[in-house]
């Protein structure tokens, strides 16, 4: 993409300078995902403008650079990324394409999401590549946690303070009314999965470590072999083994996923379920920000075992 690239970065670039001075008064701000745009929004209220480059039913280890992603991540003041290498395949060549300074790895406007979140996975022990597509620096899944949403939400307000030192106060009391909305939400999820706690499921890819681990559940296979490597015949028959010998009904599937695998599994098993789950905002259209993640994703969740454990 190297020679268009740099056609369309020369017109934007020419276009950005006949701009107005209108669009300067917010901050444009760039995400990897929708759910990193989401709490930038409930933070940042008018003050900025997000843009998020992954769309929430891509899978987000994939993304396919798209012109107008140069275009947003030239002019931006901030680029806030998951990390934990969640976006090593796609986003480093943007990055450096992107002839923004500001926004480089090590610049002040660049933020990594996970510094300060629980990260679970961390792997002990050499890595090889037998081992799949896993993450040396942990899941990096980690936003599918309410509490860590929270955190994440933190590290953008001060950023946001720290660019604009004149809306501190402003980012502060949109923090503070995110983390109220938040906090009452998370009594209710909590109360709606509190009679599953100990049930075994199996989730497709390894998205869901912190989502399961807030809410008590756990998670006893998945219907990729290893991180990242398809499903394979041997790997699913041991899975139905797994399955029927624990008496294990439920197969949460991230929807960018194909359901052949997951269905055919639970056409083998008693009573076996498959239930798609929305790992973003924008994973599904009623998706719409970041607490309506979980608000969606708790509720079909507790009603699919609610069906399968009959509590
Ligand atoms: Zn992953």
């Amino acid at each position: 993409m190297n020679i268009r690239a740099s056609v369309i970065v020369s017109v934007v670039a020419a276009f950005l300078a006949g701009a107005t001075a209108g669009a300067q008064s917010k901050l444009n701000l760039v995400t990897s995902t929708e759910d990193l745009a989401s709490i930038t929004r409930e933070v940042g209220g008018d003050k900025v403008a997000v843009i998020a480059l992954a769309k929430g039913y891509q899978d987000p280890h994939f993304v396919e650079p798209k012109p107008s992603f140069i275009l947003a991540v030239n002019r931006a003041n901030l680029y806030i990324a998951i990390g934990r290498e969640l976006e090593i395949g796609w986003l480093p060549p943007l990055i450096t394409s992107s002839r923004n300074a500001k926004i480089q790895p090590g610049a002040n406007g660049y933020l990594d999401a996970s510094l300060n979140v629980r990260i679970l996975d961390i792997p002990t022990g050499q890595i090889t590549r037998a081992m799949g597509d896993v993450h040396p620096s942990g899941n990096p899944h980690y936003w599918l946690e309410p509490g860590n949403g929270r955190l994440i939400a933190q590290a953008i307000r001060n950023k946001l303070s720290e660019l604009s030192p004149a809306d501190k106060a402003y980012f502060a009391q949109r923090y503070d009314d995110f983390d109220r909305r938040l906090a009452a939400a998370e009594k209710r999820w909590d109360a709606a999965m509190a009679p599953y706690k100990g049930t075994k499921l199996v989730t497709y890819h390894r998205s869901w470590p912190n989502f399961m681990e807030r809410f008590g559940l756990e998670v006893i296979g998945y219907v990729e072999p290893k991180p990242g490597i398809p499903p394979s015949p041997s790997h699913t028959l041991e899975l139905i083994d797994e399955m029927k010998r624990g008496g294990v009904k439920l197969i949460v599937v991230e929807p960018y996923f194909s359901l052949r695998t997951p269905q055919a599994i639970a056409n083998q098993v008693p009573g076996g379920k498959v239930l798609i789950l929305a790992p973003s905002v924008g994973g599904v259209k009623e998706v719409t920000d970041y607490v309506q993640l979980f608000e969606y994703d708790v509720n079909l969740l507790a009603g699919a075992l609610k069906q399968v454990v009959g509590k």
